[in-house]
């Protein structure tokens, strides 16, 4: 990858950074700062004291010096605990995997729903967490690398204001065959030699980062290996096959197998070997290194270039020049190997969005008269062979109720996510009060509707919480919600009522509900929505037949003055409503009345009335 590529990929992601998280940069600037300066301002106090201990010994001059010291140290002290104390609230690990998740998580939820059901969506984001959570590199490492890149600036600005003396002080004359070191030739070679053990660190730094990061696919996939099984063997609902066919011997052998972070792994072959070896010459180069500065510092201390005190002054100094620079190397290394995942996780985040494009207003009506048409509409599924809606051509009158029906696969949910707008038609058009509705603007055109889809979810949060979908509510709304639903009785029973909170996974106090229960749950929260369109996917499936009939009983009641749309393959469920759409193989086959419907001979309404006709035969 070029180097502008990779300085284009650093700053995209500083500037992320930043406007995410503008407090988070600003706490990590200010602590960077005061943990990098207060070192030298006690190195320069304590060279003051010494040297005054070494020479005059003036005790007035003495105490002002150690006053000063100590007032300096205190107050910048404190300061950095508080800068620590700030930029640790808003950087542990926790909210760096909270800011790391909600950032995804945005991107998630407003990607096209094509793409976000799209596997290969998830195996990017997957892989993309995986390498966040195993080492730090992609967005997060951005993070370190610019609080260690500022730390290092801000060290080596100190350093070399500390030490540029010890290099121009010179050695005196009678010190004999020290003074070469006075020469310009031996203070530059002395430098370049400094230069260059300090950069050797980095490098065998880099050498074993390398090591480690090859090692990401393996420790990857182990990652996401033992959260899969963890996940299996401590889900409730799992733990019956568990049990019954003791699927833990199976899991341990499988465990035995997968070695991704034993002792026969890679990672741990590089540990043993090359990444253990290079990280090992690493910490010995630094250490020569020290011992390097103290051999030279004391040497013109010797020779009487400068008193005793400034030796731990200039020993602490270039010490901390050197770590800075070897810092910036480091992390210079560390940005080009981590390019590659930066690329990565913005090219999960520049999925192109087309569905959001459209900016008009969705015309707010008192009355609720929308009108939807479908203008020869076709639709394929990304990546799919055949169509899965051919062809239809349908209006909805406004307070209709409408029934979709037709065996399973016939397009029936298909349908209804292309008027949800969770997918454009491949072919034709869908208008919304004549328009189409992709020249609406997004949210405000989902707003339309509210839908039950057969496979809904509640949260396990308060029965409220989950109506209104907020954590603060109308709760004489939702009761009316939740009356209208038919769950009323159910929700005023329970401890707490309202305020009860759903299942076990966040409190030990949660109430189980039935599927039953839970499906007039969501009816509860579709009508708090108060959408123009109600939609049903299969709104009684999981009703037993007392309380399905009661939901048919009270449907007008339920919907109002609102457009109903029901799916269905349950045909006696339909039969309550004006107008029934019959699909077939992705076309829509029949439309119009049950009675109408029924009465036409050859029509798959008709056959399939008579298929089920011997489960209701007392109700027709
Ligand atoms: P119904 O609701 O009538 O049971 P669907 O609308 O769910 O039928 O499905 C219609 C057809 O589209 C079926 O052949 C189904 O396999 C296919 N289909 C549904 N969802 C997807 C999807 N996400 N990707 C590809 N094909 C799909």
């Amino acid at each position: 990858m070029k180097k502008t590529k990779k300085y284009q990929l650093m700053k995209r992601a500083v500037c992320m950074w930043c406007r995410e998280q503008p407090a988070l940069f600003g706490s990590t600037a200010l602590y960077a700062l005061l943990n990098a300066v207060i070192p030298y301002i006690t190195l320069w106090f304590t060279a003051q004291i010494l040297n005054e201990l070494a020479g005059t010994r003036q005790r007035g001059l003495l105490i002002q010096k150690i006053v000063a010291l100590l007032a300096a140290e205190s107050v910048l002290l404190l300061l950095k605990a508080a800068a620590l104390r700030w930029n640790h609230t808003l950087s542990d690990g926790f909210c760096m995997k909270l800011y790391e998740w909600k950032r995804h998580f945005d991107k998630l939820l407003s990607m096209d729903f094509c793409d976000m059901e799209n596997p290969q969506t998830h195996e990017l984001l997957n892989a993309v967490q995986q390498t966040s959570h195993w080492s730090s590199f992609g967005m997060r490492m951005v993070y370190y690398q610019f609080q260690n890149f500022l730390e290092a600036v801000f060290q080596l600005i100190g350093g070399i204001a500390l030490s540029v003396s010890l290099f121009r002080l010179p050695v005196r004359q009678e010190a004999g065959w020290l003074v070469m070191l006075n020469h310009p030739v031996c203070i530059v070679l002395v430098a370049l030699l400094l230069a260059g053990v300090t950069a050797l660190s980095p490098y065998l730094e880099t050498i074993s980062t390398k090591c480690w990061i090859e090692c990401d696919a393996e420790c990857t996939l182990g990652n996401r290996f033992f959260s899969f099984l963890y996940n299996l063997m401590s889900e409730p609902k799992r733990a019956l096959d568990v049990r019954l066919y003791r699927q833990d011997i199976f899991f341990d052998q499988i465990t035995s197998i997968q070695d991704s972070y034993g002792t026969k792994s890679k990672a741990a072959r590089y540990a043993r070997g090359k990444a253990g070896a290079a990280c090992a010459a690493s910490v010995a180069v630094s250490k020569i290194f020290i011992g390097l500065i103290y051999l030279f510092v004391c040497i013109k201390a010797w020779g009487g270039a400068f008193g005793i005190g400034s030796v731990t002054q200039y020993v602490g100094a270039i010490t901390a020049l050197s770590g800075g620079l070897a810092k910036i190397l480091e992390i210079v290394g560390e940005a080009g190997i981590n390019a590659f995942y930066l690329e990565r996780e913005f090219s999960f985040m520049d999925i192109p969005n087309q569905m959001y494009q459209g900016s008009l207003t969705v015309e707010k009506r008192a009355d609720q008269h929308y009108e939807v048409e479908f203008r020869n509409v076709s639709f394929r599924y990304p990546n799919a062979e055949n169509f899965a809606l051919k062809n239809i051509s349908m209006k909805f009158k406004v307070g209709q109720r409408l029934a979709v029906v037709g065996q399973n696969g016939s397009g029936k949910t298909t349908f209804i996510k292309l008027l949800c707008r969770l997918y454009d038609p491949t072919e034709g058009q869908i208008l919304l009060n004549g328009i189409d509705i992709r020249k609406y603007d997004y949210r405000e055109y989902m707003r339309v509707f509210s839908v039950v889809f057969q496979d809904f979810h509640l949260l396990a949060f308060s029965v409220g919480q989950n109506i209104a979908a907020r954590e603060s509510y109308d709760r004489e709304r939702a009761q009316s919600c939740c009356q209208k639903a038919g769950v009323w009785q159910r929700v005023a029973s329970m401890a707490s009522g309202m305020d009860t909170v759903l299942y076990k996974d966040l409190s030990e106090k949660g109430v189980e509900v039935s599927g039953g229960e839970a499906q007039k749950l969501a009816i509860a929260r579709a009508l708090y929505r108060d959408s123009a369109f109600l939609i049903l996917d299969e709104p009684t499936a999981a009703l037993d037949p007392l309380s399905e009939y009661e939901i048919y009983a009270r449907l007008s009641e339920i919907v109002e003055d609102k457009t109903a749309v029901y799916i269905s393959h349950r045909l006696s469920s339909c039969r309550f409503c004006d107008e029934i759409l019959v699909f077939h193989k992705g076309c829509m086959v029949q439309q119009g009345s049950h009675e109408r419907l029924l009465a036409q001979k050859d029509g798959k309404y008709r056959e399939l009335w008579n298929a089920q006709a011997q489960y209701y035969v007392a109700e027709h």
